[in-house]
């Protein structure tokens, strides 16, 4: 809606040019519109109260609305800008002559649209991964200081994706095709702290910027595509909790990556790990009992600086008590630059190494065991590979690249990127044996 003198006239000319140029049309009828500018003038008094009105009218009438041009502009009574105090649900304001800013508005609220004849990429953009599983970085950097780790110095504090945008690559990435998301970031747990978990929009409708919110959206998403969601990088914070059901009701998958790194609280203190006062052990086990078919997986390090060997025992104990089903496990390696290096009391490099070792025969014991209780069961697996000697799989325990996989015996109805039921007849240390129950779907 174009309001004012021509030379406002122009500006809504290069706003419509642009909106064209990028494939979006045109609609005479609010009705018919997913959003509408309006650009408005700020002269006379008259003026003013027409652009308002026309800003009440389209906001009654339609909702989603953006406003421009030179009321936009305009402070109100007791500072602030005009169209906003008298007006607060309007979307954006902008001032007169800022397409740029304009255009960023209407990304954000209204994306652009892809067209399959023209554009040079797929709409999920171009992807490394299969068809069938893709990444989904919900935020880049961390807040935290962990001292063996130099990440937030290279990648900079806490940015969280607008939900919306997350949301709408998901959507993306369902449509060409991927029937597993694999949420990551360096903390899930604090997805949306830094922009104080502001409301954005899905589909029209306000959603709070939040990691349960995510993954409740991300659940009900996946269930409407038949697909999967896998969470990874989660600190065990009370919220935490919040995620529980939706994984007992099958929005998303009974899997947690949490990386604890060590059980000892004063190992976790010098580490500075985030969340380091919570009682880790008894949260995976109030996490098993209100999702008994959940997987954890974790990594730890081994020999960290001032480690000693009652601490290590400790670490050790914890393993035996949590039965962690997928667990890795480093000897700490000092990182140029990272605050640990600068701890008193560090471990000879052949005693992590032993450490190492010794943890990872413990582990070992328990993810057989585990895996043993699974043979005789079906489970629903997404096929990797087919092959002359079988297919690979995985379980809803099994992450891609890091955890164990499941081997079918040949099939001639199994394909890549299909979900099958397998019974599962034997396991070894990391991975399950299986025959196809019923044929792929
Ligand atoms: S190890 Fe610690 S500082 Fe490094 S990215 Fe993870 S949480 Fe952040």
């Amino acid at each position: 809606m174009s309001l004012g003198c021509p030379k406002a006239l122009v500006d809504s000319e290069r706003i419509v040019t642009q909106l064209r140029a990028e494939g979006y049309v045109i609609s005479p009828t609010y009705q018919k519109s997913d959003l509408v500018i309006v650009n408005t003038c700020g002269f006379i008094d008259e003026a003013v109260q027409e652009s308002l009105d026309a800003i009440g009218e389209a906001l009654a009438e339609n909702g989603k609305v953006i406003v421009t041009g030179c009321l936009g502009a305009k402070p109100g009574e007791a500072g602030g800008n005009l169209v906003s105090q008298v007006h607060p649900s309007v979307l954006a304001v902008t001032g007169p002559h800022d397409l740029e800013a304009v255009m960023g508005h209407v990304h954000t609220h209204l994306p652009r649209p892809h067209d399959p004849f023209t554009d040079l990429v797929p709409e999920a953009g171009i992807k490394l991964t299969p068809r069938h599983y893709a990444y989904l970085k919900i935020s880049e950097g961390c807040n935290h200081r962990c001292s063996f780790c130099i990440i937030p110095s290279m990648r900079g504090d806490l940015v969280s994706r607008p939900i919306g945008e997350v949301m709408r690559e998901a959507q993306a990435l369902f449509k060409s095709g991927a029937k597993e998301l694999l949420v990551i970031s360096q903390d899930t747990s604090a997805y949306g702290v830094d922009i104080r978990y502001r409301t954005d929009f899905v589909e029209g409708r306000p959603v709070r910027t939040r990691m349960t919110e995510l993954c409740r959206e991300l659940g009900e998403l996946a269930r409407s595509h038949d697909a999967w969601v896998r969470l990874h990088y989660v600190y065990p914070y009370p919220h935490v909790d919040e995620i529980l059901p939706l994984m007992a009701d099958g929005l998303i998958l009974p899997y947690l990556d949490v990386p604890f790194q060590h059980s000892h609280p004063d190992v976790l203190k010098r580490m500075k790990r985030p969340a380091s006062g919570e009682k880790n052990l008894d949260r995976v086990l109030g996490w098993r009992a209100a999702v008994p078919q959940l997987t954890v997986r974790s990594t730890f390090i081994a020999g960290f600086p001032g480690e000693t060997d009652s601490e290590f025992e400790h670490l050790l104990d914890f393993l035996r008590e949590a039965q962690l089903d997928r667990v890795g496990c480093f000897a700490y390696s000092p990182v140029e630059g990272a605050a640990a290096n600068q701890l008193p009391g560090a471990v000879p490099d052949a005693l992590r190494e032993e450490r190492r070792g010794r943890f990872m025969a413990v582990q070992q014991e328990i993810s057989r065991a585990r895996l043993a209780r699974k043979v005789g069961s079906t489970q629903r697996v997404i096929i990797d590979s087919v092959g002359p000697k079988g297919a690979v799989g995985r379980s809803s325990a099994d992450a891609p690249q890091i955890d164990g996989v499941v081997q079918i015996s040949p099939h001639a109805s199994l394909r890549v990127g299909q979900f099958a039921t397998v019974l599962i007849s034997g396991c070894d240390d990391h991975d399950l044996q299986a025959s196809l129950l019923t044929p792929a779907d």
